[in-house]
């Protein structure tokens, strides 16, 4: 069951959030089919070797399209022109193993009687009866996080991380990275990763894209969400990161969603000072880390545009203070990263899952609701491409051999 629409089709909807600055709840970055991951980097890195298979996730990759240099690179890098050929690819073999796949099907009730499983309810009002519901609708779905608080399924708080999305021409970091004045065409646009505590919190590089474009991800029109991608050719006079601060689970109150509604609180502000479109909010670099108000900005790649305003005073303080400091270090690691060449655009929000939804360690089973599989990054058991992949393959195992599959 997918609440959005298939690839093709969904890539006319990314054209009207650039354009109209109109987000379809169903069908945008985050919702359609192969969910985030479609329109995503393809990056593949993960630092989940002890949760699966990370080759056997690669070489499926490879099975339905992506190159073969991923099986062997340092780090993988798929590239978004690629990705909506791979997942097409993979429906077509779902299709042909017997599968089914329904677009535009979004639940929107899980029928439980006696701690117990029995299907799904979809927003048609048409009910499908299963005794073993895969529940893996990502970090975005606040509908599916508030339904199971409303219904008492039990759910928890969770870290998260948030900040803003840094963006460099890629010509001062390669300048940096290379230690030269230009780029030998041989080389690739190089990238960065960095890392500082600051009062007892990371700040971090998060997602950085070489070469690449800062991506309208809202799920919502009333709110402004930024993430990162990049063609597989990196070819983009731009370098862009996730620049974000650790947000503790405890930072928040017991409400297990506090930590979603702190989220969509600091979406919701950049939307409105973005002037309530998807127009994101920015501000150049050392002007952020001095507190001053940008009389004019960058060209930058964020397609919907961005305006000056001054985000060191949109972001909570406990973020901003932090970015501040984090930012001036990386200045100190980086030659050149610290400049007003640089933007920073808000707000990186959906680096991760707020919401846990537990499972039992053993049979993957919701620890209260039995048939009900937690999967992936909503769920709060992955985080990223890969990760997500084996999450998927792991429960996928399980249902297998209750049904009596063998392995
Ligand atoms: C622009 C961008 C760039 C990224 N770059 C990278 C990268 O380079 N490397 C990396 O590892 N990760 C990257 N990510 C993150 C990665 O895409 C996610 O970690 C991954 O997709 C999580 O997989 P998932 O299957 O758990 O959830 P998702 O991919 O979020 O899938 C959830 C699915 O559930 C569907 N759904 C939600 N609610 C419902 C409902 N009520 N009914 C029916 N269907 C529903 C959604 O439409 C979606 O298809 C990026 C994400 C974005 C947005």
């Amino acid at each position: 069951m997918e609440r959005g629409k298939d690839v093709r089709a969904r890539r006319r909807d990314l054209a009207v959030i650039n354009r109209e600055h109109i987000v379809d709840p169903d069908s945008n970055y985050c919702f359609g089919e192969g969910g985030a991951g479609t329109y995503s980097d393809g990056k593949l890195y993960t630092r989940s070797h002890k949760r699966g298979d990370v080759e056997g996730v690669l070489r499926t990759l490879v099975a339905f399209g992506a190159s073969p240099d991923i099986l062997v690179d340092a780090h993988p890098h798929i590239g978004t022109n690629k990705l909506p050929g791979i997942i097409t690819a993979m429906r077509m073999a779902i299709l042909a193993c017997g599968g089914e796949v329904r677009f535009n099907s979004r639940v929107t009730d899980l029928m439980i009687e006696n701690g117990t499983t029995r299907g799904v309810v979809l927003a048609d009002g048409s009910a499908l009866r299963s005794d073993a519901v895969v529940l893996a609708t990502g970090h975005s779905a606040r509908d599916i996080f508030r339904l199971l608080a409303d219904k008492g399924v039990r759910i928890e708080r969770k870290d998260f991380a948030l900040g803003v999305r840094v963006e460099h021409p890629q010509s001062i970091i390669d300048a940096a990275q290379y230690h030269c004045a230009v780029r030998d065409p041989l080389l690739p646009p190089a990238s960065y990763s960095l890392v500082q505590q600051v009062e007892g919190l990371g700040v971090y590089s998060f997602c950085m894209c070489p070469g690449g474009i800062i991506a309208p991800c809202a799920t919502a029109q009333d709110e402004v969400v930024t993430n990162g991608w990049s063609p597989s050719k990196r070819n983009n006079p731009f370098a862009n990161s996730g620049i974000v601060v650790q947000a503790p689970a405890a930072m928040h109150n017991d409400d297990p969603l506090s930590g979603m509604f702190y989220q969509h609180n600091v979406e919701h502000a950049a939307w409105k000072a973005g002037g309530e479109r998807q127009t994101a909010p920015a501000q150049r670099l050392d002007d952020f880390i001095q507190g001053r108000l940008s009389t004019d900005l960058p060209e930058c790649s964020y397609p919907p545009g961005i305006v000056s305003y001054r985000v060191d005073e949109l972001l909570p303080i406990v973020i901003a203070s932090r970015l501040r400091e984090g930012l001036k270090e990386f200045g100190r690691k980086m030659r050149g990263y610290r400049t007003n060449e640089a933007v920073v655009v808000a707000v990186e929000s959906r680096t991760s899952s707020p919401v846990r939804i537990p499972r039992d360690p053993t049979s993957l089973e919701h620890v209260e609701v039995k048939g009900l599989y937690p999967c992936g990054e909503g769920a709060g058991y992955a985080g990223g491409i890969v990760s997500a992949a084996m999450d998927g393959q792991r429960v996928a195992d399980h249902i297998g051999l209750r049904y009596g599959a063998k392995r």
